[in-house]
C-alpha cells in the first residue's frame, strides 16, 4: 500500500479542523424537494452537522419498492449545498451515477453495502472515480467478510483515490438478533488495524434498524474510537418512504448528539497514567497465568490422546463435552465472569483439543 500523508485525506482534514467526530445526517431517501430542504434546514440549525446525506437511487431488495427519485433529486441537493450551506453526499452504484453526481457538484459519494459485495461493480466505480478527486466512503459488504471490504478500499487506493473513509453499517446474519444488521464490532476493528490511515464512520441507523438503539450504538462507536457517525434523519420518520423504523427527527438527533459522551483518547493526568500502567502490568501477569493454565490443559489433552491411541478409542466423547459446556459456564458465573463468553471460549478450546487429538491418533506408526 502507498504510504500517504494523512493531510491528503479530505476526511482526516475535516476531522482535524473540527477536533471532534464527524456527523453525517439526512434522510434515507430524498422523497420530495420540500422534505429534503426541510430536513437540511433543521439539521443546519443544529450547528453540528458536517455533511448532508440522502439516497437518490435506492438499492431495494424487491422490485416495486420505492427505488428513489433519481436524477431529479440531484437538483434538490444542489439547493441544500448552495442555499442551506451543507455539503452533500449520495450513494452511487454505477459509473452513470458517478457521472451525474459529479455533473451536479455532489461533494462526497458513498458506495453501498450491496455494491461492496461485488468486485466487478467496485472496480467499475474505482475506474469512474479515478482522477476526479471526489471523496468516497465505502460501506462494509452485506455479508460479514472483512476481506471484501478491504478489497474495495484497495481497489480505490490502486485507482489513486486517497480521499477515503469506511462506513460500518453492520452485517446480515441468519441468527436472530436485536439488530437489523449485527455490528460484529471485531470486523470493523480488524479493518481499522489494516487501514489505520482511513477514517472509520459508524452507521447506527442501518445497524440498529430501530430508533431506540441509535444512541447506545453511537456511544459504543465513539468509545471504540470511531471518527464519525452517519444517522438517518427525517422530518416525519413514521411517514418515510424507506427505512421508516430507524429514522429520527432532526430534533431527536440533536438530543442524541448532546447525550453522547465524547471521551479522550488518553489523558495526560499523571495519576491516571500511573494507575493505568499498574493495572496493565497486573493484566500482563494474569495473561501469563491464563496461558500457563492453557498450556497445562493442552499437555493433558495430548497425554489423553496418547492413551486413546493405545486403546483405540474415538476422539469425541459427547457426554464429557456436554458436561464441560454445562459446568464451565456455571463455574464462571460463580466467579462473576460472563457465562456466555466462557461458553464461547470453551467452544474454541474444544476445537483445538479435537485438532490436537486428531493429529495424535492419526500419526503414522513408528517403524
Ligand atoms: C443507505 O445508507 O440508505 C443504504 C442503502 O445503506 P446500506 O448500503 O448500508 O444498506
Ligand atoms: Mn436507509
Amino acid at each position: 500500500m502507498d504510504s500517504i500523508s494523512p493531510v491528503d485525506n479530505y476526511f482526516v482534514r475535516r476531522l482535524a479542523e473540527k477536533g471532534h467526530p464527524l456527523v453525517i445526517a439526512g434522510p434515507c431517501s430524498a422523497e420530495t424537494e420540500e422534505q429534503v430542504l426541510a430536513t437540511a434546514r433543521a439539521l443546519k440549525a443544529l450547528g453540528a452537522i458536517d455533511l448532508f446525506r440522502s439516497g437518490i437511487w435506492k438499492p431495494r431488495t424487491r422490485p416495486g419498492s420505492f427505488e428513489g427519485v433519481g436524477t431529479m433529486g440531484l437538483r434538490w441537493l444542489q439547493r441544500v449545498r448552495d442555499e442551506v450551506g451543507l455539503p452533500v453526499t449520495i450513494e452511487v452504484a454505477t459509473p452513470r451515477h458517478v457521472e451525474e453526481a459529479l455533473a451536479h457538484g455532489i461533494d462526497v459519494l458513498w458506495i453501498g453495502a450491496r455494491t461492496t459485495v461485488n468486485p466487478f461493480a467496485v472496480q467499475e466505480l474505482a475506474d469512474a472515480l479515478a482522477g476526479t478527486g471526489v471523496p468516497v466512503m465505502v460501506k462494509n459488504p452485506v455479508n460479514p467478510d472483512v476481506a471484501l471490504w478491504a478489497g474495495a478500499l484497495e481497489r480505490m487506493e490502486r485507482a489513486g483515490i486517497h480521499n477515503l473513509a469506511a462506513i460500518h453499517r453492520g452485517f446480515s446474519t441468519f441468527a436472530p438478533s436485536r439488530y437489523r444488521n449485527a455490528p460484529t464490532w471485531q470486523l470493523a476493528i480488524e479493518l481499522k488495524t489494516r487501514f489505520p490511515h482511513i477514517p472509520l464512520i459508524c452507521d447506527p441507523s442501518h445497524i440498529s434498524g430501530r430508533r431506540d438503539l441509535i444512541q447506545p450504538v453511537s456511544q459504543k462507536a465513539l468509545d471504540l474510537d470511531y471518527d464519525g457517525l452517519i444517522i438517518e434523519t427525517h422530518p416525519d420518520p413514521d411517514q418515510a418512504w424507506s427505512d421508516a423504523e430507524q429514522q429520527v427527527t432532526p430534533q431527536r438527533l440533536g438530543e442524541i448528539l448532546s447525550e453522547l459522551k465524547y471521551r479522550y483518547r488518553s489523558s495526560d493526568n499523571a495519576d491516571y497514567l500511573n494507575k493505568a500502567e499498574e493495572l496493565r502490568q497486573k493484566m500482563d501477569v494474569a495473561d501469563r497465568e491464563i496461558l500457563e493454565a492453557l498450556a497445562r490443559r493442552m499437555a493433558l489433552v495430548e497425554e489423553l490422546a496418547e492413551y486413546k491411541r493405545e486403546n483405540n478409542v474415538k476422539i469425541l466423547q459427547l457426554d464429557r463435552w456436554n458436561e464441560i459446556f454445562k459446568s464451565r459456564p456455571e463455574w464462571a458465573g460463580k466467579l462473576r465472569v460472563n457465562e456466555k463468553f466462557v461458553g464461547e471460549l470453551y467452544k474454541l478450546i474444544h476445537i483445538e483439543s479435537i485438532r490436537k487429538q486428531t493429529e495424535i491418533l492419526n500419526r503414522p506408526d513408528e517403524q
